[in-house]
């Protein structure tokens, strides 16, 4: 529960503002419908109900999209309807969910909502003026200061967006060639023996590992080998499905997981892509560039660990009997 809290966000911001909304406008609502003012007493209990019903349905399906922009959505309708109900005490309500509402959506869906509700506030206060403000300089001065708060809040939860998948990336690709990293593959691994297990999908491992590196290192510097690194991946994804992302397991080895493949699909796509680096990545001189592969399927009840040593075993055995050709583990 606490690795799920960590690793999305969205989540846990839906969670936090779910769980303050309990607590915070429950006493709220009764106190309301004590006081016997019933319409805002039961706008302020949907508004709880609401918001357990989003978080709940988060944590249920894995989706934070449709819950967070329903949770906003009824915000906003929220906040109108206190602020018409309780006149300018409601307007202090406003506040806190126009910052709520960037902890649930994308910070262009909060800002173009928050700007529909103050519309739809200023419409209503136009229509009659003393419904909610007791003076002009008053509905002036709510529209300039929610304004402003609504920019900067918008303005900070878009810098934060930018920098949150700037750190996601780093945190999942390999800064040199792009391709995702070790720390991906490990995930995608736990990830493709879940579903085996849980949903009988058949996968299955492509271990690539260009021949004689080192060599062409040597012969032309390591910023040559490291460019034919970065044309290496381009080159892998363009005969692969968009789907079956390529890692880089570590220096020249490569790792390819495909999901939905029968034995006989993975040698066959295996051969293809050791074709595909033998034609189209050539050395400075002309001469082509050719890698051992290692491949193996998933089998029932096996760990990661078992099938990545297999794939292993099997580019180990290519490399043994001459390099350039696929073996199967
Ligand atoms: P084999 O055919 O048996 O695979 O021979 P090899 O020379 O490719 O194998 P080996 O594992 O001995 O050498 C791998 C070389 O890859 C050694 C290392 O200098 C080089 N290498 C590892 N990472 C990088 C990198 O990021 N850039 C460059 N240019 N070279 C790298
Ligand atoms: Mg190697
Ligand atoms: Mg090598």
């Amino acid at each position: 529960m606490l690795k799920r809290l960590k690793d999305d966000f969205y989540l846990a911001m839906l969670t936090l503002v779910g769980v303050t909304i309990v607590l915070c406008v429950t006493p709220y609502g009764i106190y309301r419908l004590y006081s016997g003012n019933y319409i805002v007493g039961i706008a302020d209990l949907i508004m709880v109900g609401c918001a357990i019903a989003a978080t709940v349905t988060a944590w249920r399906t894995g989706d934070t999209v449709k819950p967070g922009l329903f949770m906003a959505v009824v915000f906003c309708v929220g906040a109108i309807l206190v602020c018409i109900s309780l006149g300018v005490d409601g307007v202090f309500w406003v506040y806190p969910f126009l910052v709520f509402v960037f902890f649930l959506v994308s910070p262009l869906r909060a800002f173009a909502l928050l700007l529909l509700m103050l519309l739809a506030l200023f419409a209503i206060s136009s229509f009659k003026p003393d419904l909610i403000f007791s003076s002009q300089f008053q509905m002036l001065a709510f529209f300039v200061t929610t304004s402003i708060t609504s920019l900067f809040a918008f303005i900070f939860a878009y810098r934060a967006q930018i920098q949150r998948r700037e750190l996601q990336r780093l945190a999942t690709t390999d800064s040199l060639t792009g391709a995702s990293n070790r720390r991906t593959l490990n995930e995608q691994l736990v990830l493709a023996i879940e579903q085996q297990s849980r949903h009988n999908r058949q996968y299955g491992l492509i271990l690539l590992d260009l021949d004689h590196f080192k060599q062409i290192n040597d012969k032309y510097g390591h910023k040559t080998g490291d460019k034919i690194l970065i044309e290496l991946v381009p080159v892998l994804q363009s005969l692969l499905r968009q789907h079956d992302p390529v890692f880089r397991f570590g220096g020249e080895e490569f790792v390819v997981v495909v999901a939905d493949i029968s034995a006989a699909a993975l040698e066959k796509l295996a051969e293809k892509l050791r074709q595909g680096v033998e034609q189209k990545m050539l050395l400075p001189d002309g001469s082509h560039i050719t890698t051992s592969v290692g491949i193996a399927m998933l089998q029932a009840g096996e760990d990661w660990e078992a099938w990545l040593h297999r794939a292993d075993m099997a580019l180990y055995q290519a490399k043994h009997q001459g390099r350039n050709q696929v073996v199967v583990g």
